[in-house]
């Protein structure tokens, strides 16, 4: 079997998402994707991937990997060209499935989570996923909003915490310092400015005890004097995790805030490869390691992060505030890991234009989610989408 074809598939109305597709010359098609910068990952992937994957077998992903990786050593490897990296491997994890007509998760060694993996709810709304960090939102349509839960915690979390029960979700994330670091560029914040940071905080604790855990997102805005505030000021509404409250860059620093604190810390889908993630555990700086499978690596990559994470007794959460690939991909690591501990989902997502997109619809019951159980990812692009006016197909490269 030899690729064919390469191409990538973007709908303007979902500005951040590249879609992947590698063709065989045995009729197979693997689906991989990324997020953010769409123009330039698909640059790269005709510039630098598309050459060295045309007329090659599939099916060895591992030298794959660590060709493309070694190949761009020089140019630093971290970012676009993980993100690219990642998009090419998820594909051919798709095609190996497909080839032996087992799902990814088989193949990596099968099921550990029989029952599916716990789902938390990161509470964003279908909008979040048009914006660009840096960017602010491009000129995409507005999105129907059916779960508008970015809305939903400002206005009372309490009550968007029994909506989320009500569906079997028993985990949410919500980020209500935010506002206070941008005003503050992260170097303080006031008591009164926490105070009503806490606001959420005490309406879920009110509304539905500790039914409900919860994740703070920090996004990484933070320097360590307010960080230990916060993670101070939190321990008596008993959040799940800190996430990012400072960025994982310093894991000298993480470290300083995970010893004043009795809340784990979690870090991150911001580190792009296993030996950022190495780095971290070397200074104690983590309890819990979430990773990307669609930015960091792919699925082979995630895997031996995760793998680290167990060696370390530690567990792992998947990242996917993105794209309905990057969560069937992560799912199927997911249910696989021993170390699992969570699987990030966005309802509105999930619920809303993941289901227009591709063909497999990702079900929550019990607070836990399986992997597609179809050959390979399990998933495919609806052949509704390609005639969708926002869809745009670019052919990166074809066998003559
Ligand atoms: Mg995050």
């Amino acid at each position: 079997m030899k690729i064919t074809q390469i191409r990538t598939i973007h709908f303007t109305n979902f500005p951040n998402i590249t879609f992947l597709e590698l063709h065989t010359d045995s009729g197979l098609v693997g689906l991989g994707e990324t997020y953010y910068t769409p123009r330039s990952v698909t640059t790269y992937i005709e510039e630098v991937l598309a050459p060295q994957l045309m007329n090659t077998d599939p099916l060895q992903i591992e030298g794959f990997w660590r060709r493309a990786y070694d190949g761009s050593h020089v140019y630093g490897n971290k970012g676009l060209e993980m993100r690219c990296l990642s998009a090419v491997d998820i594909a051919l994890w798709d095609i190996l499935g497909q080839h032996t007509n087992q799902p990814v998760w088989q193949l990596l060694g099968g099921s550990s989570h029989p029952d599916g993996v716990l789902v938390y709810n990161t509470c964003a709304s279908a909008g979040y996923a048009q914006g660009t960090p840096g960017v602010g939102r491009k000129n995409a349509p507005a999105l129907t909003q059916q779960y508008r839960d970015f809305e939903a915690w400002h206005d009372d979390a309490g009550k968007l915490a029994k909506s989320l029960l009500d569906m079997g979700i028993k985990g949410m994330k919500i980020w209500p310092f935010d506002p206070f670091a941008l005003a503050n560029r992260g170097q303080t914040i006031s008591w009164k400015e926490l105070d009503e940071g806490l606001r959420p905080w005490k309406q879920i604790r009110d509304a539905v005890g500790l039914e409900m855990d919860v994740i703070l997102e920090g996004h990484g805005y933070w320097a360590l004097q307010p960080a230990r505030r916060i993670a101070e000021a939190l321990e008596p509404y008993k959040p799940a995790l800190l996430e990012d409250l400072m960025k994982p860059d310093n894991p000298r620093t993480l470290a300083k805030l995970r010893e004043s604190t009795r809340t784990p810390i979690c870090a991150s889908e911001l580190l792009m490869n296993r030996y950022a993630i190495e780095e971290l555990m070397q200074a104690n700086a983590c309890d819990v390691v979430m990773t990307d499978v669609a930015w960091s690596g792919g699925i082979t990559e995630g895997r031996k992060i995760a793998n680290m994470a167990e060696t370390a007794n530690m567990g792992m959460i998947f990242h996917d505030c993105t794209g309905p690939v990057t969560l069937a991909a992560a799912l199927h690591l997911a249910v696989h890991c021993t170390n699992t501990w969570m699987q990030e989902i966005v309802r509105a997502y999930t619920l809303g234009y993941y289901r227009d997109l591709v063909d497999h619809d990702f079900v929550v019951e019990n607070s836990r989610m399986h992997a597609p159980t179809r050959p390979g990812l399990g998933l495919a692009l609806r052949e509704t989408a390609f005639t969708r006016e926002d869809c745009v197909v670019q052919v990166l490269a074809e066998a003559s």
